[in-house]
């Protein structure tokens, strides 16, 4: 029993959560058995059990809704709160990333709904070419990668600007690409119709999914800060053609890419000279000052920092290449209540000195003050 053992069993069953959030994990919902959870759940209720944790009541737990109940809205670390002593300190759990996970999954209003949190899908993004393939935006990702960098720029903008797109913003912007059928078949990847009448959240202009009765986004920040929902809002599908974008495209190509669009807007305002996604996604945005230096900047919109930081050392730190500075960006609301998320992944910076990682805020910061050197 090690470490890789636990981390693997919270994969799965981090896993198993987003399978099964389509249905909303709740006892009314028809059981859907999912067997990565059943697995995950398996494997930890070991570790637990040989270190002395759970006791007597493994059995208990070994009920995917019994489990799911007890651990899912507790943050990992207090997963652990029962295994003896001795075991956690030969474990070292504390170095290892995934013991900084807050809950997996968070309850929705007073229905007995459960949703995957975004620390569920920010690790599993993190540990998803290890074990998850095929997924919806990697096809979308893997083909993107196929097209010109122009191409690619347009593409990827434009999924970001349209999380929900009718038929004729679709139409409107299939001339551009025309070309081009792997840019056409990113597109069709990208996007699923639906004939549903659904509110469009107004944060990130994904669809609102209802449960019992209450309304739900993929973002649990969404969820959380939805406002009262007015019938502007309401988008029919039933009566037009309108598509918007399959899940994991939304969460991991289109939500992320906000930051990105935000930090060429402040480029283009300020008369900054910038390219976005060079060298097709090497980098995010690259900008250029007037006596030649570049600044190179990866926008990660990633809450917990401690996922931000395993991923950035998964990923070998930040792309080599020829530029004075290197940021990793994250949006400025993220260290409200977390005044040291930049130490902690500035921590793993060390060793790349022209490398840090600022807020959006103190990238403007930054970029104005060097403008006025120059
Ligand atoms: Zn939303």
């Amino acid at each position: 029993m090690d470490c890789l053992h636990i981390e693997k069993a919270i994969t799965f069953i981090a896993k198993g959560i987003r399978e099964k959030e389509n249905t909303g994990i709740s006892k009314r919902t028809p059981y859907c058995y999912s067997k990565d959870l059943q697995r995950g759940i398996n494997m930890f209720l070991w570790a637990a059990f040989s270190m002395g944790g759970v006791g007597e009541n493994v059995c208990a737990y070994a009920d995917e809704y019994a489990f799911l109940k007890k651990f899912i809205c507790l943050p990992i670390r207090e997963w652990f709160i029962d295994w003896s002593e001795e075991s956690k300190r030969q474990l070292q759990l504390e170095n290892e990333y995934f013991y900084y996970l807050e809950a997996l999954a968070y309850r929705v209003g007073c229905d007995d709904v459960y949703m995957a949190s975004e620390d569920c899908y920010d690790y599993l993004n993190r540990q998803e070419s290890n074990i998850i393939e095929s997924l919806d935006e990697r096809g979308v990702y893997n083909r993107l990668k196929e097209l010109s960098q122009e191409q690619y720029v347009e593409v990827r903008r434009f999924l970001i600007q349209n999380p929900i797109a009718t038929e004729e913003t679709r139409r409107e912007f299939i001339p551009k690409i025309a070309e081009s059928p792997t840019a056409r078949d990113v597109i069709e990847i990208a996007y699923e119709r639906f004939y549903e009448s659904v509110y469009r959240c107004p944060t990130c202009g994904w669809t609102l999914k209802r449960t019992a009765n209450d309304y739900v986004c993929h973002s649990q920040y969404c969820t959380e800060n939805l406002p009262t929902l007015t019938d502007e809002m309401v988008i029919d599908g039933a009566q037009d053609k309108i598509y918007r974008l399959k899940k994991g495209v939304m969460r991991y190509i289109a939500s992320p890419g906000k930051l990105e669009m935000e930090i060429v807007a402040f480029c283009k305002k300020n008369g900054i000279e910038y390219a976005l996604w060079p060298q097709k996604d090497r980098y995010d945005v690259e900008i250029k000052f007037s006596n030649g230096d570049i600044w190179e900047i990866d926008a990660k919109a990633v809450r917990n920092p401690k996922i931000l930081s395993a991923k950035i050392e998964k990923d070998g730190g930040f792309p080599s290449g020829d530029y004075e500075k290197g940021f990793f960006v994250i949006p400025t609301d993220y260290v409200k209540g977390k005044r040291n998320y930049t130490s902690i992944v500035n921590q793993g910076l060390k060793a790349q000195k022209n490398v840090k990682c600022i807020t959006f805020a103190t990238l403007k910061k930054y970029i104005t003050e060097k403008v006025k050197q120059l």
